[in-house]
């Protein structure tokens, strides 16, 4: 049915970069034997799911959006594909993305511009842009995203539907070709709050072959989703996230949501979080800075594309082609403005500085959580903005992620849970609710109980 779906708004959401028609009804002819051999399967046996093309997938192509993996098969599966694999979930296909999870709004891929499905003149988010619309055009029940900056939250926000980060190190970076490592986060999309948790618990948990994995047991978002009970409960609504800048619609939305929260008996606290402000800078120079070291090792000898290798060129000048026609502009102005900040005579003042700043963010979000148990914002300033309209300015792209950095630099969970739509453009508005590390269930108690 999800296949015949996508065969019908395909054309128009064009969320995919891959799709195998074949290989997916061979994978739900697979779980179907295990089944009637009376394997016992996990509660999505069978649940068809799409995959961002940022993880390797040993049956399908992977490419990250970019043209320099073109045509790259991966030898091996990422643990998030492997574990939902074993537990019988089948691939429907690839989603779109920006090009090595760079950007937000999907715009910055090197094939295809994937559109929202709620307004097709307006961006899915991004970087997650395809597993978001998939999802929001019902081509699948259940998708995977990667949050490096806001790249589940945003896109989910965006397109009316539930996206998760997981603390930190709670789910598995192994497979999931990085863009920055000490915040790169694979997480769920769904539909529904319970439905984001079975996927979340899925794929989650420790694993030895990453080493910042957590080796603790995976919190119970299950149960949480299960029972969104509220009551008692002190949530701090975030005073930086709201005001100038922010869409009257989106405000009034996320209002309505606080004053639901309250009504079933929590307790709303406002919290001054004033360092926050300073994430977005600091973001914009630890994430190109740690894309400039990981992107070094597309270097034409390895994977994918290779250009101007005739036997007359030097592997550098091979190098140097490859590198110049594989990437796109926004992965070349990531590349340049990481190594700068990591050259020597500028470490201190910038790469060195934005690490500091990020430690004063995580302490600020300590001493907040020792008050509340949860704090909130809009997961987004605006609804979905038209295709094309910010593309000549990557400042303006970058404030898309104002709200959802900061939980990234502290590496704590946060997730995002519809609240409606906006009066001005009857677009999705997005609530985001975030908590300490380790303590992802209670974003999924919380997103249960106003969704
Ligand atoms: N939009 C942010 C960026 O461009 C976040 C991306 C992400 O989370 N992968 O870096």
């Amino acid at each position: 049915a999800h296949l015949d779906r996508m065969a019908e708004v395909e054309p128009k959401v064009q969320a995919f970069l891959h799709v195998d028609r074949e290989t997916t009804l061979e994978q739900a002819r697979a779980v179907d034997a295990r089944l009637r051999a009376g394997e016992k399967l996990g509660p999505l046996a069978g649940v068809p799911v799409a995959h961002k093309d940022i993880f390797t997938t040993r049956d399908m192509p992977t490419t990250a959006a970019s043209k320099i993996l073109e045509g790259w098969r991966p030898p091996y599966d990422a643990t998030v594909t492997a574990r939902l694999r074993e537990a019988g979930l089948v691939i429907l296909g690839k989603t779109n993305l920006d090009e090595f999870a760079m950007g937000s709004s999907t715009e910055n891929s090197a094939y295809q511009v994937t559109r929202n499905p709620w307004d097709l003149s307006r961006v899915p988010g991004g970087s997650s842009g395809g597993s978001s619309a998939a999802v929001a055009a019902y081509e699948a029940p259940l998708s995977t995203g990667t949050d490096t900056g806001g790249s589940i939250r945003q896109p989910a926000a965006v397109t009316g539907i539930v996206g998760m980060k997981p603390t930190y190190g709670g789910s598995s970076r192994y497979g999931l070709i990085a863009f920055a490592s000490s915040l790169d986060t694979p997480g769920p999309f769904a539909r529904n709050v319970l439905d984001a948790a079975l996927l979340h618990e899925a794929f989650s948990g420790y694993d030895p072959m990453d080493s910042t994995s957590i080796d603790a047991p995976v919190p119970s978002v299950v149960e949480a989703a299960k029972h969104p009970d509220v009551a008692g409960m002190r949530i701090g609504v975030v005073k930086e996230f709201s005001g100038e800048g922010y869409q009257p619609g989106v405000l009034a939305r996320y209002n309505e949501a606080v004053q639901l929260l309250e009504s079933l008996g929590a307790k709303v606290v406002e919290v001054s979080c004033p360092s926050f402000k300073t994430a977005l800078p600091a973001y914009y120079l630890i994430a190109p800075s740690e894309c400039s070291s990981n992107l070094a090792r597309f270097d034409a000898m390895r994977y994918g594309l290779r250009v101007g290798d005739d036997g007359t060129r030097s592997a550098e000048e091979v190098m140097a082609l490859t590198r110049a026609a594989g990437f796109g502009p926004e992965v070349k102005r990531r590349i340049m403005l990481g190594t700068y900040a990591l050259s020597s005579g500028y470490y201190d003042a910038y790469y060195g500085q934005a690490q500091k700043v990020r430690t004063v963010i995580a302490r600020e979000f300590e001493a907040a959580y020792q008050q509340v148990d949860v704090l909130v914002s809009p997961t987004t300033p605006t609804t979905a903005f038209p295709i094309g309209e910010r593309t000549d300015d990557p400042m303006s792209m970058y404030l898309a992620d104002l709200c959802t950095i900061p939980s990234n630099l502290a590496g704590n969970a946060a997730i995002s849970v519809p609240v409606g739509l906006a009066d001005e453009d009857n677009l999705p508005v997005g609530l985001q609710i975030m908590a300490p590390v380790l303590a992802d269930d209670r974003c999924y108690r919380v997103g249960a109980a106003v969704e």
